[in-house]
């Protein structure tokens, strides 16, 4: 089956899109957030709403602006959930077979967790914003989801934080420099 004709789990009854990711498969540093929103079903993209205004706005500032051709931006669950309620768990597992190929196809040396869902699934529901974990041969780091960090008021201690957890992930990623 095509993903995009995927109907794994109910999810495809209310899609518009199937949000597969932006950038390059291949990168070194592949971010996965919780799942697409109203204007990511839209569009058929990760992050384009006013969450992805602001991990974009971040990751220009810190890695240029041709810093979308050097990572990859996913996300748990490919499908939006009704009302943007938070993905179920047999809709996670449902879509972990997708999660894992685009992982594993060449695993990157950083994964960055956006957020308590895939830092749950991919680290363990214990671990610690900005610490970093080693995974079968790669790094993951959980960081804030970018709609925390817009929910208190993108500035202040929560952007702070979020902004080391990007800088510490391309710095690993080897993506800037020291
Ligand atoms: S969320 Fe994933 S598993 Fe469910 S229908 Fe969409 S692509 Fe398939």
């Amino acid at each position: 089956m095509s993903v995009k004709n995927c109907k794994r789990c109910r999810l495809h009854k209310t899609r518009n899109s199937v949000v597969w990711g932006r950038g390059s498969i291949d990168a070194e540093v592949k971010f996965v957030g919780e799942a697409p929103g109203a204007e990511e079903d839209k569009e058929g993209m990760p992050f384009v709403g006013r969450s992805g205004t602001l991990l974009n706005g971040v990751l220009i500032d810190i890695g240029g602006s041709d810093i979308f051709t050097k990572i990859f931006i996913t996300n748990v669950i490919m499908c939006r959930p009704p009302n943007n309620r938070r993905p179920l768990p047999d809709e996670i597992e449902a879509c972990g077979r997708w999660l894992r190929y685009k992982i594993k196809i060449k695993a990157p040396r950083v994964i960055v967790c956006l957020g308590r869902t895939s830092s749950d699934l991919l680290i363990s529901n214990s671990c610690a914003w900005n610490k970093q974990y080693k995974i079968k041969g790669s790094i993951y780091i959980p960081v804030y989801h970018p709609s925390y960090v817009i929910r208190n008021g993108s500035k202040g201690e929560p952007m702070k934080k979020f902004r080391q957890g990007i800088r510490t992930a391309l710095k690993l990623g080897k993506i800037i420099g020291d």
